[in-house]
């Protein structure tokens, strides 16, 4: 079968019925490229830069995250990078930040909140990005965003990283397209006003799911909760797709349920247009993609919506 898939790696993804969509990958560090090649991914929908603050006891410096940054968007040719900015705090640590305690860091002082409070280490991160842009097609998002004010507050302050950094003379490009995570339900629910000024959603249902059924992700005693195809979640994806194509923007998705294969004749359905997985999954999603039709899978994905368990959601998935 591993055979099989590799003849797949230069193919496009594409239905049956001759819709495209983007299969990307998900990295953590640029060590991960090998295996973003090897796989065929279009793109890179997700660079969790946290990685590079992570395991060592001081900030990497701006020249220090220029030169990661630079080597990804190289090394990607041209091709589509999704870079997301610091999303610390939660579940991840730095010690030498001294993060307060908090009963729930779930809900607590993370990514684009401390980012927005600790400008610092946000303005430091954003000069390295755009300082890198020059070497390939950057797109920036930011993590965790709950509020417009917070994209606004965000997109500010790297319009303004940009313009210091042109008037020191710094080449910078022009066409790096800017956009959020959609993993708050707030966020999911204010879609059709969001769009008007991102220009492109990445669902991140990892947390989306996580704060939909107010189920923390990492509890195994609430883990029957964690359901990717509870139509709930899937009327969240439903919307934040359409309003953003409302928009002319597009919506991808990086949380886990985008390599998932019993989601992804659904996702195709609701009109996803990138799908960003692990690399290791992205030849299994193509062959997928190729067998399925879309029209058939936006009926489908209409019967979903209005079931009332993700099992019913499940049953409906296993007979296409
Ligand atoms: C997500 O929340 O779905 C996501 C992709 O981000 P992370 O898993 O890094 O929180
Ligand atoms: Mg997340």
């Amino acid at each position: 079968e591993r055979e099989e898939l590799a003849k797949l790696v230069n193919d496009e993804s594409v239905s049956k019925d001759g819709v495209h969509i983007e299969l990307a990958a998900n990295i953590g560090t640029p060590n991960d490229l090998e295996g973003v090649k090897n796989n065929g991914a279009e793109g890179i929908g997700l660079y969790r830069t946290e990685f590079l603050y992570m395991g060592r006891d001081n900030m990497p410096s701006e020249e220090e995250q220029f030169e990661a940054y630079s080597k990804v968007l190289k090394e990607m040719n041209g091709k589509r990078v999704v870079v997301r900015t610091l999303d610390i705090g939660g579940d991840k640590e730095l010690s030498y930040l001294n993060l307060p305690k908090e009963m729930n860091p779930f809900l607590g002082y993370r990514a684009i909140r401390l980012c927005l409070d600790q400008q610092d280490i946000f303005r430091t991160q954003l000069r390295a990005l755009l300082r890198a842009s020059e070497h390939g097609r950057l797109n920036i998002m930011f993590p965790m965003i709950a509020t417009i004010q917070e994209f606004r507050d965000a997109k500010a302050i790297l319009l303004e990283e940009k313009e210091k950094l042109v008037s020191e003379g710094v080449k910078v490009d022009d066409d790096i397209e800017v956009g959020i995570m959609v993993e708050i339900p707030a966020t999911a629910a204010l879609a059709d006003i969001f769009a008007k000024e991102v220009d492109f959603f990445s669902i991140g249902t990892n947390d989306l799911i996580q704060y939909t059924m107010a189920a923390d992700r990492m509890s195994e005693r609430v883990s029957y909760l964690y359901q990717p195809y509870n139509p709930a979640i899937l009327r969240l994806v439903k919307q934040v797709i359409e309003a953003s194509h409302k928009e002319g923007k597009w919506t991808g998705m990086c949380g886990e349920m985008a390599g998932d294969s019993t989601a992804i004749p659904l996702l195709l359905g609701l009109g996803l247009d990138e799908f960003s997985m692990s690399a290791t999954s992205i030849l299994k999603a193509r062959k997928q993609i190729k067998q399925l039709d879309q029209k058939e899978m936006q009926e489908l994905a209409g019967r979903a919506i209005n079931c009332a368990t993700s099992e019913e959601v499940i049953e409906l998935v296993n007979h296409i």
